[in-house]
């Protein structure tokens, strides 16, 4: 999926059209979380519990019972219309799903999901008032970037990270109501604060449900608790030929020169060298291997990650956790004979 590899050495990014991957991801989430928010409004996809059925580009789309049960359609009709506008869009867009990650893995989470985009968002705001990406994680992130900038953290910021997770989380909970409810209802009503009791009391559970979520379990939910993402993940590690960030592991050594770029960016909070299957929550964003290719552009023998597929991707999934380990202890052990065979130089 990836293409556009730098030569070693160059200061190539990956990309396309002249653009870099990472800004082609701000673009997809962001034209995806706009979707997120608009499709309601749009009528371009909601369920209307008024209605009691679902609204596809404006039209009513329903199962078309009623015209049995009022008698005027035959049981082989109602049978056909089940399959035709419920079984066959649910296998449509779930076979899609399923097939895009079990080839490319979770594009959909990492490229798309408005909630990633939120965790995301979440992160790098957190890291600027405490120097982490996760309230969980031990110890703080260097303040150095992978492309030589600096992000140093300032308690300060959470002045922005508190304002940011409320907003966040008041948001998802208005535009949720907004796909059980008419958006102009909902919107009406919370612009003259008129809203229904029901109507309060789900904006304030939802809204202190979020604001739990993304402050203390954002990961969490990504990793275990999202059952599109763990369906993908599922489909992803059946299959050993799909794509997926792989490590050089012969060499392992040249890491030694490297500050561990690549586990601080991981916004997912992995170590991109592990094997694939202790990297079940990948979610393809690909910041592990642009981040190597900005420490090792000096390399002439270039990056240490990478994308693979198909038989170098065969060859990581069938890496178990102690061959790995291993191969790099191996190498380092390696290197270090090296060093002591080679003559001193006294520097
Ligand atoms: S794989 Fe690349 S980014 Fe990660 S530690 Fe090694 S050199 Fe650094
Ligand atoms: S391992 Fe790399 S590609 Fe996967 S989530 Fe982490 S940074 Fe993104």
């Amino acid at each position: 999926m990836v293409t556009g590899r730098p030569a070693p050495g160059s200061r190539v990014a990956r990309g396309w059209l002249g653009l870099p991957v990472q800004r082609w991801r701000q673009l997809t989430q962001a034209g995806f979380f706009l979707l997120f928010v608009f499709a309601p409004i749009f009528d371009i996809f909601r369920l209307d519990l008024n209605l009691k059925h679902f609204i596809l580009f404006g039209f009513d789309w329903t199962l078309g019972l009623d015209e049995f049960l009022a008698g005027r359609a035959s049981a082989a009709q109602a049978s056909v219309n089940l399959v035709l506008r419920g079984f066959l869009p649910l296998v449509a867009v779930v076979g899609t799903l399923i097939y895009v990650s079990w080839k490319w893995g979770r594009l959909y989470c990492g490229w798309l999901c408005p909630h990633f985009s939120i965790v995301e968002t979440i992160n790098q705001t957190l890291r600027r008032a405490i120097g982490k990406q996760s309230l969980w994680d031990k110890k703080p992130l260097p303040a150095r970037n992978p492309d030589g900038s600096e992000t140093r953290h300032d308690a300060l910021w959470w002045f922005a990270v508190i304002p940011l997770v409320i907003a966040c989380a008041v948001l998802w909970a208005v535009v949720l109501l907004t796909y059980l409810l008419p958006p102009a209802e909902v919107y009406g009503n919370l612009w003259h604060a008129s809203l229904t009791h029901n109507q309060a009391v789900f904006l304030s559970a939802a809204s202190i449900a979020f604001f739990v979520e993304f402050m203390f379990a954002r990961h969490l939910f990504c990793r275990y608790a999202c059952a599109v993402g763990l369906f993908q993940s599922l489909a992803w590690m059946s299959n050993d030929k799909a794509m997926v960030v792989g490590f050089k592991r012969q060499r392992a050594k040249d890491c030694a020169s490297c500050y561990s770029a690549c586990d601080h960016v991981c916004p997912m909070r992995l170590n991109p060298r592990n094997v694939k299957r202790m990297m079940f929550a990948c979610v393809q964003c690909g910041q592990c291997v642009d981040a190597c290719d900005h420490t090792m552009e000096s390399n002439p023998s270039g990056t240490l990650l990478n994308w693979v597929q198909d038989l170098r991707a065969e060859s990581e999934a069938a890496f178990n956790v102690r061959a790995a380990r291993t191969a790099t202890v191996a190498h380092d052990a390696g290197a270090a004979s090296l060093r002591d065979a080679s003559p001193k130089t006294g520097k």
